[in-house]
């Protein structure tokens, strides 16, 4: 096809649509998630995005000129991991142990990142002077394992900034959220805030704000932050409800969590006025922190008013049960969630607290669970899947649009990973989720094969 005829093409109309550059993708079967599961489905892709996804006859009918690229096995929309933090991929022995709280792990994990970073405490009592760790190398090297596993896209916790531009570069899409913890209401005055601004400016890429948790920051920091984010229309994700003692804490001010946080030489005006007589999402709601911009991780740990609360306010809870094993909590409350209504995404965490970057691991637990919390509907695995595409997107602001990502639908970004599994006449979310993990074979970013397994 030359670039003469094309434009007559296009311009005189004959060819119906015009069809230069088309790349037609099409497999024995699709899961757009926008819409049912496609047999013998076809993607018309074009500059990126998706023209069209259908029947493969009717999809290839439309573009006449076109190149075909044949997958085996299943198409689906990439796979969006809604909390992750790329660049402790570096610390993945952490995540091969198990613990007994999340005070444990925290404690095992702020050694490690100490010794990593060549912190100063460190090197002030004379331990090991550790080299310190390249983050971004580390987080482009979590961003390969996530590809290689069919993420498309990742809402990455970047606590040191030389990180944060690791995912694009990998070539994912989705956003980096900078973390801030360790303020007191008088330092951040004196200088977090401002050093959060120009981080901010000077990221040279859109960037989110991540409020460690609740017990991670004084209460007047985190009020400030949530103004700031709705001034700026920045997004926010936060770490909510992880420990089982995060209640005690923001409520009494005492427990497990507080002590954790004072061994670590915060001086919060929660531990000095013993509590704030609220629960830990009643708290942040006060402060305007839920939203449709803000996200949070984990909620393992909520009363079922709770649950309304981040409903009614449109937040999307990002779960991740693997790294709750790992961390010995009790199990995130899936069935719960799906009967009444709450969005939710998955992510896997960190592979200091995860054993890999698979998120259809999660996505399967998760499945496992549903059924044992008592959730029989026969919709259970398209709703996870659909968690796992639609429901990061949404976490991450990229569910409608142009570009819009999370399904397969025109006008969405190309970003679909292909698993290789023969679905036969088995249904095929159950098949995928199933027999899924493990066994991604492509995965292709705005068009673009980013990623292909060697054959064998
Ligand atoms: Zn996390």
């Amino acid at each position: 096809m030359t670039t003469a005829r094309t434009r007559h093409r296009v311009a005189s109309g004959a060819g119906g649509r015009g069809s230069a550059g088309v790349v037609v993708h099409s497999a024995p079967l699709m899961l757009p998630v926008a819409g049912p599961p496609l047999r013998e489905g076809a993607l018309a892709v074009r500059r990126g995005r998706v023209l069209a996804a259908g029947p493969r006859r009717e999809v290839a009918g439309a573009f006449r000129e076109h190149r075909e690229v044949r997958w085996d096995g299943v198409v689906v929309a990439g796979l969006v991991n809604a909390h992750t933090h790329l660049q402790f991929s570096c610390l993945a022995r952490l995540g091969r142990r198990r613990y007994g709280s999340l005070e444990e792990w925290s404690t095992a994990f702020d050694a490690a990142y100490a010794e990593a970073s060549s912190a100063p405490d460190a090197l002030a009592t004379g331990r090991r002077r550790g080299r310190k760790v390249d983050w971004a190398a580390a987080a482009r090297k979590g961003a390969r394992a996530a590809i290689a596993s069919g993420t498309t896209a990742v809402a990455d916790v970047v606590t040191d900034m030389e990180a944060a531009a690791a995912y694009a570069e990998a070539g994912l899409t989705g956003m980096a959220y900078l973390e801030v913890l360790g303020d007191t209401e008088e330092s951040w005055h004196a200088e977090g805030r401002e050093r959060l601004i120009t981080a901010l400016q000077e990221a040279g890429l859109p960037m989110g704000v991540s409020p460690h948790a609740v017990y991670a920051l004084d209460v007047a920091v985190l009020e400030d932050l949530a103004l700031l984010a709705r001034s700026y229309r920045v997004r926010q994700q936060i770490h909510l409800a992880e420990s089982a003692h995060e209640r005690e804490y923001t409520v009494r001010g005492t427990g497990p969590l507080a002590r954790m946080v004072r061994d670590l030489g915060f001086d919060f005006a929660v531990l000095r006025e013993g509590g704030t007589g609220l629960g830990p999402v009643d708290l942040l709601d006060g402060m305007g922190v839920f939203g449709e911009h803000c996200h949070v991780a984990h909620a393992v740990y909520l009363t079922p008013d709770e649950r309304r609360v981040l409903r009614k306010r449109g937040t999307v809870i990002a779960l991740c049960p693997r790294s709750n094993r790992t961390l010995g909590l009790d199990t995130p409350q899936v069935a719960a969630l799906l009967e009444e209504g709450n969005p939710i995404a998955v992510g896997t965490d960190s592979l200091a607290s995860s054993p890999s970057m698979d998120l259809l691991e999660d996505v399967r637990l998760l499945r496992d669970l549903a059924r044992e919390q008592g959730y029989t509907d026969a919709d259970l695995e398209r709703r996870l899947v659909g968690a796992a595409t639609e429901g990061g997107a949404r976490a991450l602001g990229m569910a409608s649009g142009p570009g819009r990502i999370g399904a397969l639908i025109p006008g969405a970004r190309a970003d679909f990973a292909v698993f290789d599994i023969d679905t036969g006449t088995r249904e095929p979310y159950r098949t995928l989720i199933e027999e899924g993990p493990g066994r991604c074979a492509a995965t292709v970013i705005a068009g673009r094969r980013v990623w292909q397994r060697a054959r064998s």
